[in-house]
């Protein structure tokens, strides 16, 4: 079933909008971690970063998967400002670029485009697993992506594979301690509180697997 799946530009705009809306419901819950060990921004942060990646999409009205991605990443970086803005956007940016000007992405594609996202937080974020941010959610969602690639994933898509990995990954940041970013001024103190960022990405993975891999063509 290896290459079945296709994700056309409606779906990934259907993905950030739903990414959108959990991010909005979250926003509190988001504002609340960011409070225990950073500076309570979290959760304003990425809905007025969202907010303004929906406005963009109906100014805009991109053709293409990468189009909307980068569209979503320039947004992020502009409107977003803190750690989260420049390391989601780029993200979204680079995820973008890999998909090129595809009208319908390949599961082959969308996990060029997953690496190439996390290969954009790193190199800009210079964060490794176990640092506990959003890396230790998005590396073993690409890694559990890629598994279930190469196992020949059921249905055509690997995404509801991988769809628990970033939650799983988000939770076990709980009793690191922080290494980057602003958690990492409290030192130990960080211990025994979920990352912020890590989840704000596995929400937004969740809403990527619910609007792609629900419906494999
Ligand atoms: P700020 O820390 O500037 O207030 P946010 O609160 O919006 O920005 O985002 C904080 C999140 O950013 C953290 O929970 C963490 O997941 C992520 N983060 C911070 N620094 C880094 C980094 N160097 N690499 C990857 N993620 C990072
Ligand atoms: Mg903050």
């Amino acid at each position: 079933m290896e290459g079945v799946l296709l994700v056309d530009a409606t779906t990934v705009r259907a993905w950030i909008e739903q990414a959108g809306h959990d991010v909005r419901e979250n926003k509190d819950h988001l504002t609340h971690l960011d409070s225990a060990i950073g500076d309570a921004d979290h959760g304003v942060n990425m809905v007025r970063g969202f907010d303004a990646v929906l406005v963009a999409l109906d100014e805009k009205s991109p053709a293409t998967p990468g189009e909307v991605l980068t569209t979503v990443g320039g947004t992020l970086i502009s409107k977003v400002g803190g750690a989260a803005g420049p390391l989601y956007g780029t993200a979204f940016r680079r995820a973008g670029k890999a998909m090129g000007t595809e009208p319908d992405v390949s599961a082959e594609l969308l996990g060029t485009a997953l690496q190439a996202a996390l290969d954009g937080v790193t190199g800009l974020g210079a964060a490794a697993e176990g640092d506990k941010t959003m890396i230790d959610a998005l590396a073993p969602a690409v890694r559990a992506y890629q598994q279930a690639l190469a196992a020949g994933a059921p249905l055509g898509t690997p995404l509801p594979a991988a769809a628990n990995a970033p939650a799983a990954g988000a939770e076990a940041t709980i009793p690191m301690q922080a290494l980057k970013g602003r958690a990492s001024y409290l030192g130990p103190r960080s211990v025994g509180h979920q990352d912020p960022g890590a989840t704000s990405t596995a929400l937004l993975l969740a809403a990527l697997a619910s609007a792609v891999g629900g419906s494999p063509e």
